[in-house]
């Protein structure tokens, strides 16, 4: 009779914290195993996402040193960069997938199927939805935590733009499922004997708001789609009436990768037939069209106001925070970025009790405070007082700068260059001017790290390690009755190391690293398609995706509309 039941959740837990809810423990099923037993002992870990971040947390953390918790809405991890390639059928949304309790499995910890909405971080309690499918509402309840990892990833900018409810969004499995109903539709749609030629064109007006590598992305396997299987099959829709468009605000689409991938971008784009926009805002959407405001060419003239026919819109400009990430935001001092929670170099969320909350990934952004290092270090390598710095004198400073921030590393490989770059009246001296403009640039380098899979993953392994570290030397400080250390006296900064960028194009690839970029046809694509493959987080996924490309290239893509 005093088993403990199998769902924790039908426990009748302890009530607490701010709202008086259930307090609940992941695992007090006692049928586990003697370790999973063990593990409850241990620092609680409570990890908030299965992305990217999460993922690669998860697979750095030591086994047998924390128990874990895992909550997110989703069942499974998702391998973003391949979801453009499942909205057209290029790839089967179960190759994109690895479950997330194969992946909790390996530290023996737990997934709660729900989504975190607050925290009490007086009594660090995580404030989650858990969702029962049969129940209506999702029950509310708080996980209790020592440590705990927000990887909650973004959402979509919106930008203000009326009408976003028109758009889809590509951000996870259900938009690219929704995505590619929609297309399937306005396809037979468009080839039904009773829809007008006006209609067709229309319903067979792709336009993609957003010239980013996901827009990108999009653009190109569905203008691919088009060419290789829609034209054939649909002997009623002409190659003239269909149209995908980039819509992008800047004078260039991928503009974060090398002017040469931006220019070689375009160019493959004009001879597959994608149109790409730029200079143009988006000003509104309706159910049937995009209004755009063209910037004029000429200095001090009005921007011109256009209207694009659209059956589908596909909205990927940028990111904003997810709605538990802003909630967080809300309830610290001196937060003041507008798409993530601030860190510091040690991932830890500023403003939270130190050591107990922090952020990676998307929602999570660097934070450094240079004018405070400005204020210290001038005095101290201003060794004369003459208020001005050498050369001599900077690479001491530029050394300290970079021991205290590691991500300013590439930039100040070129420390003769900065200087004169920064010595603005040549007299071979910088001033205090002089180096406050130098530290404010590095300020916006420093915390300027892009929104991607590569950063994110980076962090959750950095983490990883410094956790492992953390249970190593804690164990031997508890053995001797002394306190946990502070991150700081134990591990190092977070140091991001960028592997290059990668996109499609429409049969071909582009790759950028570090200003040096690599452009080509199908031996591209094969690379492109190789690296993906190995970024895979199981065999499995590896295997039904090799399946897939060659499902593809001998039968054509999948045209049946679910
Ligand atoms: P995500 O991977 O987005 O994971 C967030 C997780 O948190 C999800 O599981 C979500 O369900 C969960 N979650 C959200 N809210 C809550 C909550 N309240 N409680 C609990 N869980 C929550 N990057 C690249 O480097 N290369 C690429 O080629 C590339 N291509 C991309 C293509 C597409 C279509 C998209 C959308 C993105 C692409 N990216 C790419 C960007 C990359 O996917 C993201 O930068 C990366 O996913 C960020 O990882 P993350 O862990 O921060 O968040």
């Amino acid at each position: 009779a005093d088993r403990v039941p199998a769902n924790p959740l039908s426990l009748h837990p302890r009530r607490g914290g701010k709202k008086n809810l259930p307090i609940i423990e992941a695992n007090l099923d006692d049928e586990q195993d003697e370790v999973t037993r063990s593990l409850k002992e241990k620092p609680r870990l409570v990890i908030v996402g299965g992305g990217w971040g999460a993922v690669a947390l998860l697979q750095s953390l030591p086994t047998q040193s924390y128990n874990v918790t895992l909550i997110s809405p989703q069942t499974y991890f998702a391998f973003t960069p391949l979801l453009p390639s499942a909205c057209v059928g290029t790839v089967e949304i179960r190759s994109l997938v690895e479950p997330i309790r194969k992946l909790v499995a390996r530290v023996r910890g737990h997934y709660l199927m729900g989504a975190a909405v607050d925290v009490d971080m007086s009594e660090r309690l995580l404030e989650i939805e858990v969702y029962d499918d049969d129940k209506q509402q999702p029950t509310r309840c708080y996980v209790p935590y020592d440590k705990l990892v927000i990887a909650v990833g973004s959402k979509s900018n919106d930008h203000g733009v009326k009408g976003l409810e028109h758009c889809y969004q590509l951000k996870t499995v259900p938009d690219a499922q929704a995505i590619r109903r929609k297309i399937m539709s306005n396809l037979e749609k468009a080839a039904l004997p009773t829809t007008t030629p006006e209609e067709r064109k229309t319903l067979l007006s792709f336009v993609v708001c957003g010239g980013g590598p996901t827009g990108v992305e999009f653009a190109a396997e569905l203008s691919d789609m088009m060419a290789e299987d829609v034209l054939k099959y649909y002997p009623r829709i002409l190659d003239s009436e269909i149209s995908v468009k980039v819509i992008q605000s800047r004078d260039h689409i991928l503009n974060t990768y090398s002017e040469k991938i931006s220019e070689y971008a375009e160019a493959r784009f004009k001879r597959n037939d994608v149109n790409v926009i730029v200079n143009a805002r988006v000003q509104e959407i309706t159910p049937d069209k995009v209004v755009i405001s063209l910037k004029s060419e000429k200095e001090g003239e009005a921007p011109k106001i256009e209207e694009i026919p659209a059956g589908f819109v596909l909205w990927s400009t940028g990111i904003a925070m997810q709605p538990f990430t802003r909630r967080l935001v809300e309830l610290l001092p001196n937060q003041f970025h507008s798409k993530a929670v601030q860190v510091d170099a040690f991932q830890r969320v500023e403003g939270a009790p130190k050591g107990t909350i922090y952020a990676i990934g998307d929602s999570a952004t660097l934070h450094v405070d240079m004018l405070q290092d400005l204020l210290e270090l001038w005095d101290r390598y201003n060794k004369n007082s003459d208020d001005s710095i050498d050369f001599e004198e900077w690479q001491l400073m530029a050394a300290e700068i970079k021991k205290r921030h590691p991500l300013t590393k590439t930039y100040l490989s070129k420390l003769q260059g900065i200087f004169e770059e920064y010595d603005k009246d040549h007299d071979e001296k910088l001033s205090l001017n002089e180096v406050a403009a130098m530290f404010q640039a590095l300020g916006k380098k420093v915390t300027s790290l892009p929104a991607t899979a590569q950063v994110a993953a980076q962090q959750g392994k950095y983490l990883g390690k410094m956790f492992k570290k953390l249970a190593q030397q804690n164990q031997t400080l508890r053995e001797n009755g002394m306190p946990d250390l502070d991150d700081e006296a134990y591990y190092k900064p977070f140091d991001y190391r960028h592997l290059g960028s990668l996109a499609y194009i429409g049969n071909s690839a582009v790759f950028d690293y570090q200003g040096w970029s690599v452009t080509g046809g199908l031996l591209a694509m094969y690379a492109w398609r190789s690296i993906y493959w190995s970024e895979q987080t199981s065999m499995r996924t590896r295997v039904l995706l090799m399946i897939d490309w060659i499902k593809r290239g001998i039968f054509g893509r999948d045209l049946s509309k679910f």
